[in-house]
This record gives structure tokens, sequence and C-alpha cells, in this order.
């Protein structure tokens, strides 16, 4: 009898641990608990934003892009033989992954959705970053007004 009170205070006393160790390193009231999530990946990244045109800003959402982060853009080769090119801009990471965040037009200002795009010149020069100059969306630019 007295060896099994024994395993019961053992086995009540290992459930009160486990309680504890739950609630000191993995549970919402421990002070482990964000940096824990966000050391694995799973915290969501806080957004920094910026104005359009700064660089590393996605000029649709505003979002501040991590180094190394892209627009999804497509390019096409110069029709006036120049430096400058014509690209479409889809979106960053962020606003093309997430339905939540707000996509606009730098230029109209008007709300745009998954499928909408921004159309942009881009210009190369030689030991520089490239720059992009946002002519305006796919709503306010209709083709034929593209090379004003
Ligand atoms: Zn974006
Ligand atoms: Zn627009």
């Amino acid at each position: 009898m007295g060896v099994y009170l024994q395993v019961l205070a053992l086995v009540f006393s290992g459930t009160i641990l486990l309680w504890l160790g739950y609630t000191i390193f993995i549970g919402p009231l421990s002070p482990f608990y964000p940096g824990l999530f966000s050391l694995k990946g799973y915290g969501k990244k806080r957004q920094v934003t910026g104005l359009p045109g700064e660089p590393q800003i996605c000029p649709l959402c505003s979002i501040k892009m991590d180094k190394g982060d892209l627009v999804r853009s497509l390019a096409f080769p110069s029709i006036t033989g120049g430096s400058d090119r014509l690209m479409y801009i889809r979106g960053c990471f962020n606003c093309l992954g997430e339905e939540n965040i707000t996509r606009r037009c730098p230029v109209c200002g008007s709300y745009l959705n998954i499928n909408d795009y921004l159309i942009s010149r881009m210009f190369e020069r030689v030991g520089r970053n490239n720059h992009v100059h946002v002519l305006g969306c796919n709503r306010c630019r209709r083709m034929g007004t593209l090379e004003r």
C-alpha cells in the first residue's frame, strides 16, 4: 500500500512538473513564448512599411522587403532601343501571398486585386542599381498610352 502511494505521488509530481515546464517554456504565459516561435520562424514577421519609390519598398503594398527579396515582375525588351524597358510589376512576396494586404496603385490610388499589376519603365544604369519609374496600373494606364 505504501509503494502504491509513493508511485501515485511520483506521477502526481511528474504531472505538476510537466505543467510547470509547459507554462514556463512553451505556454502563452511564458516569457519565452514569442521568442521561441519567432526563432523557429513560425511567428508573424513584423512588416515595416515605407513610401513607394524608396529602395526595397514594394510599390503596390509599401512593405519593406528583405534584402534579396524581389518584386514579381516581367520586363520586356526595349521598344525604342534605348536604355529603358517596359516592365510589369505584379507585387512582392508579401502582397501576392497574403490576401489581407492592401495593394494600391501609387499613381491613381485605386485598390488593386491580386491579378492587377503596375506598368513601369525600368532604366538600366551601368554601375548603379536599375531605376524603376512607375507609370500607373493596368486600370489607369491603357495599352497605347504607354509611351507617353
Ligand atoms: Zn507588395
Ligand atoms: Zn493606377
